[in-house]
C-alpha cells in the first residue's frame, strides 16, 4: 500500500475505507470485513457515526494484526474540552476494542477545541495516539490553532472532490506541513458525478470507472482518500486504482469541473454551526 509521511514521520495509507452513514451495524461490520479482505488497511470512522463498535468487531474478526491497520476516529463537538476529550477518547477506544489510535481528529472547528487539543497532545506524547489532526478546518481556523497552540495538526480532513477541488487550500495546508485528506471524494454521488461525461470519457481511455478516475486523480495530487461503499463489488473496485496513471492533460482536464464551492454546506454558516453543535452522540 502506498503511504504518505505525516509531519511527525508516521506513515499513513493513501487509500482507506470510510464508514459514514453505514448505520446498520451488521452491514458496517460486513463492509469493513470486505474492505480488509480486499486489502484496505485504513479505516475512517467517528464517534458521531455511531458505528465504532462494528468497526472494532470487524477488525477483531478479520484476524489481521492490529498494528497493520491504521484506525482513524473523530471527537464530536459536544465532547470537546480538556476533561471531556479524555472521556470521549476512552469511549472510542472501548468501542474500537483497541488500546491506541493511529489518528484522532477534532471533527468540527467548533466547541472548546483548544482544551481538546491540549488533551490530544498529551495522549500523543503518551503514545496513546500516533497522530492528531482536525477536520473541516478552513485556513483561518487552522492558522488560529497552529499559532495559538504552537502544535500543527498532522492532517486536515476536508471535502475534496471534482466539484470542490480545494486547490488553494491544499497549497496552504502543504505550506504549513499539514496533510490534506478528502471526504466525499465522490461528492456522495451528488451532481450526477458517476454519469459525468468528462470523467466517463477519461475512464474509457484507461478501462477504468468514474470512481476509479476520481480516486486516481486525488491520489496523484497526494490527497488521502477514504471512499465509502456498502457494495462489495464497489469496495473492491475502489481499491483497484494502483495499476494506471492519469496523464498530465487528463489531470488538467478534470480541473475544469471545479465549482470552488461545497456540494454540501458551508461550515461558516451560523445556522449550520448552531445545528451541528446541537447534536449529541
Ligand atoms: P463518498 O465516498 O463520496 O460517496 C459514497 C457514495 O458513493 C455511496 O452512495 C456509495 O454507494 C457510492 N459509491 C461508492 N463507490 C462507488 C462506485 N465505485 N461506483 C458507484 N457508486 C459508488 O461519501 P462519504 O461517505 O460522505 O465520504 C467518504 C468518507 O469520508 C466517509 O465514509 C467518512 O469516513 C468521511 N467523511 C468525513 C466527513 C467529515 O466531516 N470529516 C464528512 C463526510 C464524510 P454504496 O454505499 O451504496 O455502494
Amino acid at each position: 500500500m502506498q503511504t504518505l509521511t505525516l509531519n511527525n514521520n508516521i506513515e499513513m495509507p493513501i487509500l482507506g475505507f470510510g464508514v459514514y452513514q453505514i448505520t446498520d451495524l451488521e452491514e458496517c461490520e460486513q463492509s469493513v470485513l470486505t474492505a480488509l479482505e480486499a486489502g484496505y488497511r485504513l479505516i475512517d470512522t467517528a464517534s458521531a457515526y455511531q458505528n465504532e463498535k462494528a468497526v472494532g468487531d470487524a477488525i477483531r474478526k478479520s484476524g489481521i494484526p492490529r498494528e497493520e491497520i491504521f484506525i482513524t476516529t473523530k471527537l464530536w463537538i459536544q465532547d470537546t474540552g480538556y476533561e471531556k476529550t479524555f472521556q470521549a477518547f476512552e469511549k472510542s477506544l472501548n468501542n474500537l476494542q483497541t488500546d491506541y489510535l493511529d489518528l484522532y481528529l477534532i471533527h468540527q472547528p467548533m466547541g472548546d477545541i483548544f482544551g481538546s487539543w491540549r488533551a490530544m497532545q498529551e495522549l500523543n506524547q503518551k503514545k496513546k495516539i500516533r497522530a492528531i489532526g482536525v477536520s473541516n478546518f478552513q485556513p483561518d481556523r487552522l492558522m488560529d490553532l497552529i499559532v495559538n497552540s504552537g502544535f500543527a495538526p498532522a492532517v486536515n480532513q476536508i471535502e475534496v472532490n471534482p466539484f470542490h477541488q480545494q486547490i488553494d487550500t491544499q497549497e496552504f495546508l502543504e505550506d504549513n506541513n499539514v496533510q490534506v485528506q478528502s471526504w466525499a471524494s465522490f461528492a456522495e454521488g451528488r451532481n450526477d458525478i458517476f454519469h459525468n461525461e468528462l470523467l466517463i470519457s477519461i475512464g474509457e481511455k484507461y478501462g477504468k470507472s468514474v470512481a476509479q478516475v476520481i480516486l486516481r486523480w486525488l491520489i496523484q495530487r497526494d490527497v488521502i482518500v477514504i471512499p465509502k461503499s456498502v457494495t462489495p463489488e464497489r469496495i473492491i473496485e475502489n481499491f483497484d486504482v494502483f495499476d494506471f496513471e492519469l496523464s498530465a492533460s487528463d489531470m488538467m482536464a478534470i480541473m475544469k469541473l471545479d465549482t470552488r464551492d461545497s456540494q454540501f454546506f458551508n461550515h461558516n454558516n451560523p445556522d449550520m454551526v448552531k445545528s451541528l453543535s446541537s447534536y449529541k452522540f
